[in-house]
């Protein structure tokens, strides 16, 4: 019997391990081609005109491939690489080399629907069949106690049931080997100039410096559980803002699929039988199943999530003011709990989720700015950009997607004396404000004429006054919101 000829395009999923559009060819004892795509249109701008990816996670992307191309080698394989339109590159190279089959892992977005859909087309004129898989998340849709468009619109609801009555399988183990790939040109992988992008500079303050890759990937799994030993206490230490331990940092890998979560969960069975089983280790479970429920709801959702109004379809007049919109990009506010949260993401691609929820409900709640400028700023920006974890959030945070309590804001100056007392992440990123001692570096506009002076730090010249009142642009907005809602 002739052997089958299987293409794996890679998507957002480029690891060996665990990968079920992988195994099954393996399983099937087929002849393996495996293909990445740098689609094109990844690399335009956002609605808003800001790069769709910028170079933090292109820089990321473009080390994830290298080092799937290089495993893929060291197994007897090999990765084609291509720059282009998948739809027509797949059936291009499937006709090439006389492919039987392609297995790809599904995405469940509207663009990237779109596009499985052409590829599907141009394949079946071609004869070519498809298997394609969901297989990005802790628990299957087919182990799920619901479809996934009766998905709980609470997270709350989503968890208990998915724990009371779904399981997480245990992920599959890399191949051991795997069949040479047909003759070929293998193909460049593009350096970032040749995206138009440049290198980003590493900034020394970064939490971590990120490198793509499967085997970054465990690494880092390997010392934040293993060699460091942070698991144990996530939960106490996860709403930190500075250095590389307060929490995992998986997300840009997850986000690639350079690590499946299902690895980390098996790794985290691991360590609670041979170190400790404790809330922290749960915790770190618990905020994968956001990640989770982000994608199913983003699939029940479909295009609403990326609308203006949202998954509740509400009719808030946000605003669409540059001027201050660029003061929130810049890091120039006035609170510095924000300035400092949108001065780390720019110079790093990112950001803890304490200045996450900070500074996205500071945009929409105080400054009442259209959310979309903000989930598209961070799209560009974020080493870890996950579709559905962006779009999801932002869509909670503005009050338009699933969150049970409708208006509901970030109280700053309460979450900076919470969560800086000392000052000590603002100073890291707000140098103009180094001289000022606790209290006085949380809530500068309080400084007296004589204070500026000692300290050296004149608002308004040094560092600016607030660009808004807190507790009245609270109020406006809620106005507004209430006036919709109700
Ligand atoms: C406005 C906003 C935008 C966001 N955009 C993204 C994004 O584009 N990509 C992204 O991966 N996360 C996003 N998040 C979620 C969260 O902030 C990051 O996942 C987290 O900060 C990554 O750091 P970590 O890996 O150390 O997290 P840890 O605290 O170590 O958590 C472990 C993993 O759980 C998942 N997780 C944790 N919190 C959340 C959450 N709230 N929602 C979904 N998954 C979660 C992530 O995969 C994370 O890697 C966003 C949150 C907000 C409020």
């Amino acid at each position: 019997m002739t052997k089958q000829r299987i293409l794996i395009w890679y998507r957002q999923d480029l690891r060996v391990h665990d990968l079920l559009a992988l195994d099954e060819a393996v399983q099937q004892q087929a002849e393996i081609v495996p293909v990445y795509c740098f689609d094109e249109r990844n690399f335009g701008e956002t609605s808003f005109g800001f790069p769709k990816t910028g170079s933090f996670r292109a820089q990321f992307l473009v080390e994830s491939v290298t080092d799937l191309r290089s495993s893929l080698q060291k197994l007897g394989s090999n990765l084609i690489v291509r720059r282009g339109l998948p739809e027509e590159i797949i059936p291009a190279i499937a006709q090439q080399l006389n492919v039987d089959r392609v297995h790809y892992s599904q995405e469940a977005t509207p663009e990237e629907k779109q596009v499985e859909k052409k590829l599907r087309k141009a394949l079946s004129a071609q004869k070519i069949k498809v298997n394609t898989y969901w297989d990005a998340t802790l628990y299957s849709p087919e182990d799920l106690p619901f479809e996934i468009k009766q998905t709980p619109e609470l997270y709350t609801n989503f968890r208990k049931q998915v724990e009371k009555k779904a399981k997480i399988n245990s992920a599959i183990p890399a191949p051991k080997k795997l069949p040479a790939i047909p003759e070929i040109e293998i193909g460049n992988i593009p350096r970032l100039a040749e995206l138009c992008l440049e290198t980003p500079k590493f900034d020394q303050r970064a939490v971590l410096k990120f490198k793509g890759g499967e085997t970054e990937a465990i690494k880092r799994l390997q010392d934040y559980f293993w060699q460091s030993d942070c698991l144990r206490e996530y939960k106490e230490t996860r709403n930190g803002m500075l250095g590389a331990n307060y929490s995992s940092k998986f997300s840009p890998w997850l986000a690639m699929g350079c690590i499946s979560p299902r690895y980390i969960n098996d790794q985290v069975i691991k360590y609670e039988a041979e170190r400790v089983k404790n809330n922290s280790t749960y915790w770190l479970i618990f905020e994968l199943i956001w990640r989770d429920f982000f994608r199913f709801i983003v699939a029940k959702h479909g295009n609403q999530v990326f609308k203006i109004t949202g998954m509740q379809g509400l009719e808030i007049p946000w605003k669409e003011d540059w001027q201050r919109f660029d003061l929130w990009r810049e890091g120039k506010t006035g609170y510095p709990l924000i300035d400092a949260n949108m001065r780390e993401i720019a110079a790093t691609g990112f950001m803890s989720n304490r200045g996450r929820q900070n500074v996205a409900s500071f945009l929409t709640k105080n400054l009442g700015i259209n959310w979309m400028m903000g989930a598209e700023w961070f799209e560009s920006l974020l080493v870890d950009y996950d579709v559905y974890s962006n779009w999801g959030n932002w869509n909670y945070t503005a009050g338009v997607g699933n969150d049970a309590r409708g208006f509901r804001y970030f109280n700053i100056p309460k979450q900076t004396k919470d969560y800086d007392p000392q000052g000590e992440y603002i100073k890291h990123w707000l140098p103009e404000l180094a001289s000022l001692t606790g209290d006085k570096v949380r809530e500068p506009w309080k400084l007296s004429q004589d204070e500026q002076k000692r300290y050296g730090v004149r608002l308004g010249v040094d560092y600016p006054h607030p660009v808004v009142d807190f507790f009245k642009s609270v109020k406006a907005n809620e106005k507004i919101y209430q006036s919709v809602k109700n």
